[in-house]
């Protein structure tokens, strides 16, 4: 057994059996994401496009990609016959963009809107102001090659375990809310991405269904 096939173990141990597990292995080696796949890992998450195009060829084809980081337009074509979620939807233009290819390639693409809900300026996403107006849309009405699953969002990296249940609970409310007001004749949407190494634990009590773990699986990054 090695350090990574325990940790997997270690950290299923620790989720509700409906919880997701996404394994984070962003600027992981080939061997160290099979070790993952060896303890019966199979949702893998990357935030680059041209690192997750460099592994999928060179991994076992039963693994589900699910893109995680911000995406630009000009980057979606290259992803979308191989990518099972996209997690960090933060635009209309982006969800169009998405659209247009997964139709040209006979897909329907399963993907995720990314809120904004910390208190820090790099943070991605949408407000619910933004949403709610682009749900409004006829054109978003439109778009039948992107399947909404839900929501996802990242917490402030801070000590203030307060602070990050109050940011994961607003996630949950946009959910709600969301749910009520568009989905409610939908029972895939159902999604609510949120909760990383060092906040997990707060997030699947606030309502995660996927938490999305690197370093407590994969050792620290570099
Ligand atoms: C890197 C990353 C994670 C995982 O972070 P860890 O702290 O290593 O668990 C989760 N979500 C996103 C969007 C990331 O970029």
């Amino acid at each position: 057994m090695t350090a990574i096939f325990n940790n997997i173990i270690a950290v299923r141990k620790q989720l509700p059996e409906e919880v997701k597990l996404v394994a984070v292995s962003k600027t992981r080696t080939i061997d160290e994401i099979l070790e993952a796949y060896n303890a019966g890992q199979r949702l893998f998450g990357e935030n680059r496009v041209a690192e997750l195009i460099s592994k999928i060829d060179r991994l076992p084809a039963d693994i589900q990609w699910h893109m995680i980081g911000h995406l630009q337009t000009n980057k979606v074509k290259s992803i979308i016959p191989f990518v099972s979620l996209i997690h960090s939807v933060d635009s209309f233009r982006l969800l169009s963009v998405i659209n247009s290819e997964a139709s040209k390639a006979g897909r329907i693409t399963d993907c995720l809107l990314q809120f904004y809900i910390a208190s820090e300026e790099t943070k991605f996403g949408f407000s619910i102001e933004e949403a709610v107006e682009m749900f409004g849309r006829k054109e978003f009405r439109d778009l039948a090659n992107v399947r909404i699953r839900g929501v996802m969002g990242m917490a402030t990296f801070t000590d203030d375990q307060e602070k990050v249940r109050n940011e994961f609970s607003k996630l949950r409310e946009y959910f709600s809310l969301l749910k009520d007001k568009y989905f409610t004749w939908r029972p895939d949407f159902n999604e609510i991405s949120m909760g990383m190494s060092g906040d997990f634990r707060i997030a699947v009590e606030e309502g995660s269904t996927m938490v999305r773990i690197g370093s407590l699986i994969f050792g620290e990054r570099k």
